[in-house]
């Protein structure tokens, strides 16, 4: 694809994502798709599902999970927005609402039916991270027995374009506690990988 005919097809998706309805009969708050991307993000951040605050405000990881998720990657908001760097794909696009024990997972609906479409305009030689439990299983099938822990720990050895991490929601600062080994072993080589992602451009 030549680089005005690979704009026009990303413009295309982007319009055919805001207009999707696909699961709105299960939104509580209606269909508010918030997802970045461009044809030249080689760094790819694959979430979970926007909360309220994020549906509120259509601003991806605007909210105190994004802001960890900053520290750990090192990224500033200005790059961290970038999408011309950047793409912020969670498994679900919409808010999926709050049930019993929080925020609803992702729409299963979602990532079979826009993710490939979306990987196939950006970069071949992009490195992706995978935040939280659903997308590990997506991505990372052969590891669907393994808990989350465990795939954090393992860093690269699943695929070296991927690097599993827990979701940087409240709950993660429990579980930091509890796992030293993630502040000592695998943010420097995260922020290494994540610079070197974006000075591939
Ligand atoms: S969650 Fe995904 S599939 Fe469902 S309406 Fe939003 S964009 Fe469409």
């Amino acid at each position: 694809m030549t680089t005005a005919t690979t704009a026009v097809a990303v413009a295309g998706l982007r319009a055919e994502i805001a207009a999707c309805t696909v699961c709105a009969a299960h939104l509580a708050a209606g269909p508010r798709p918030v997802v970045r991307f461009s044809a030249t993000a080689r760094l790819v951040i694959v979430g979970q599902a926007p909360g309220a605050r994020v549906h509120a405000s259509g601003v991806p990881w605007d909210d105190a999970s994004g802001e960890r998720l900053r520290e750990w990657t090192g990224l500033d908001p200005a790059t961290f927005h970038d999408a011309a760097k950047v793409a912020l794909i969670p498994m679900g696009f919409c808010y999926p609402g709050t049930g019993a024990s929080g925020d609803l997972p992702p729409r299963s609906e979602c990532a079979p039916l826009w993710h490939d479409r979306v990987l196939a305009l950006l970069p071949a030689d992009r490195l992706t991270l995978l935040v939280g439990g659903y997308a590990q299983e997506h991505y990372l099938p052969a590891t669907k027995r393994m808990t989350l822990t465990e795939r954090v720990r393992d860093g690269r050895a699943h695929g070296p374009a991927f690097i599993p991490l827990p979701h940087p929601s409240w709950r993660s600062g429990g579980w930091m506690k509890r796992s030293p080994w993630f502040e000592t072993d695998i943010l420097p080589p995260l922020r290494a990988a994540v610079r070197a992602s974006l000075e591939l451009r």
